[in-house]
């Protein structure tokens, strides 16, 4: 992949400046299954439609296309006002909020203060747990206290880290800030008495199926006395990435599902006190994480029960004949093979 490559399909992943019927619709709503501690409960997600992360216009991240969900430019107060209306309009009390931008939430491009406030007061007294992501550079203690307050209860702060290793973090990622970075920003966040989590990313793009499992748990190791949860998230192809140009020209597979297991085998053996999840975008399906099509729903089964469980044993029991193709494939990577 060239620079100019990268800057190419980030000119064209941003949509036109939305009109304001467009404005006042979030981006999509759902309920989903999830865990607080030992108890399993519903969680309620939110995307809203703000002018998304303004690092996807510098450069972008390669596996990340969610420029394509957002307005175009910033979404006035109003506009994200009538998009809360309809965020409670079909919230039925989860006790676990997730509230998304396609970006940071605290980054007072995508929502302002006054707005950001708001919403957390939507939900105080209503939801134990709070979550929204940010880039480390937005997590200070004036933004994330006002949240802090204003909700009340449990406020998880999401870091997409993806990788502690400064150059696959720099250079296959696209990212703009260092692992370091991210590391600080954690310890801040729980210096605030809110709970970190990081989001680690399985294959990114030139980094063979062994690599990445052994990035990813490198990564475990390191980050997992930073945040209280870990979630990994296995590449899928999102339009208008750098990871799609690949994929459409035969150079990209997403990562198997055999991979992913063996990475929250491992990872789930040297996490410590810390909380490790997988919950899979496009699982199954060729655009995402995927077996041989015979076991993939039993493996992303037996995958989300380990991250709502934390009994990551039964996952030793997993097995299929698309095994011996994977482990020869595997094999023949290092050789310029895709797997
Ligand atoms: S992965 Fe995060 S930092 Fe990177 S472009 Fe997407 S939203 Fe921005
Ligand atoms: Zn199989």
């Amino acid at each position: 992949m060239t620079e100019s490559v990268a800057r190419a399909v980030a000119r064209e992943r941003r949509p036109p400046p939305g009109t304001p019927p467009t404005a006042r619709e979030p981006v999509n709503l759902w309920s989903e299954d999830e865990a607080i501690g030992t108890d399993r409960v519903r969680a309620f997600v939110a995307i809203l439609r703000t002018r998304g992360c303004y690092w996807a216009d510098v450069k972008g991240c390669s596996m990340c296309g969610y420029a394509r969900d957002t307005l175009g430019r910033s979404a006035t107060a109003e506009e994200l006002g009538t998009q809360l209306d309809r965020v409670l309009e079909r919230y039925r009390d989860e006790p676990y909020v997730k509230v998304y931008t396609s970006g940071s939430f605290l980054d007072d491009r995508e929502v302002d203060p006054t707005s950001r406030v708001r919403l957390a007061k939507a939900f105080h007294g209503r939801a134990r747990r709070l979550l929204f992501e940010t880039l480390p550079e937005f997590a200070t203690e004036s933004a994330i206290g006002e949240v802090r307050d204003a909700f009340g209860g449990e406020l998880e702060v999401a870091l997409g880290l993806e990788s502690t290793q400064p150059e696959v973090l720099s250079r296959l990622i696209n990212k703009g800030e260092t692992p370091t970075q991210y590391l600080a920003a954690a310890d801040r966040i729980r210096s605030f008495g809110v709970r970190p989590k990081a989001y680690l990313l399985l294959k990114p793009p030139y980094l063979t199926e062994t690599e990445s499992v052994a990035d990813v748990v490198q990564s475990v190791a390191v980050a997992r006395s930073h945040f209280d949860a870990i979630s990994v998230n296995p590449v899928h192809i999102q339009n208008g990435t750098v990871v799609e140009w690949l994929f459409r020209r035969g150079r990209y597979r997403p990562p198997w599902l055999w991979s992913l297991v063996e990475a929250i085998r491992a990872g789930a053996a040297d996490r410590g006190t810390t909380r490790l999840v997988t919950f899979p975008t496009a699982g199954g399906l060729p655009r995402g994480p995927h077996n041989c099509g015979r076991c993939d729903r039993t493996v992303l089964a037996a995958l989300e029960e380990a991250s709502l469980s934390q009994n990551f044993d039964p996952l030793a029991a997993l097995s299929c004949e698309c095994q011996a193709e994977y482990e020869r494939l595997r094999n023949l990577e290092p050789l310029g093979v895709e797997a």
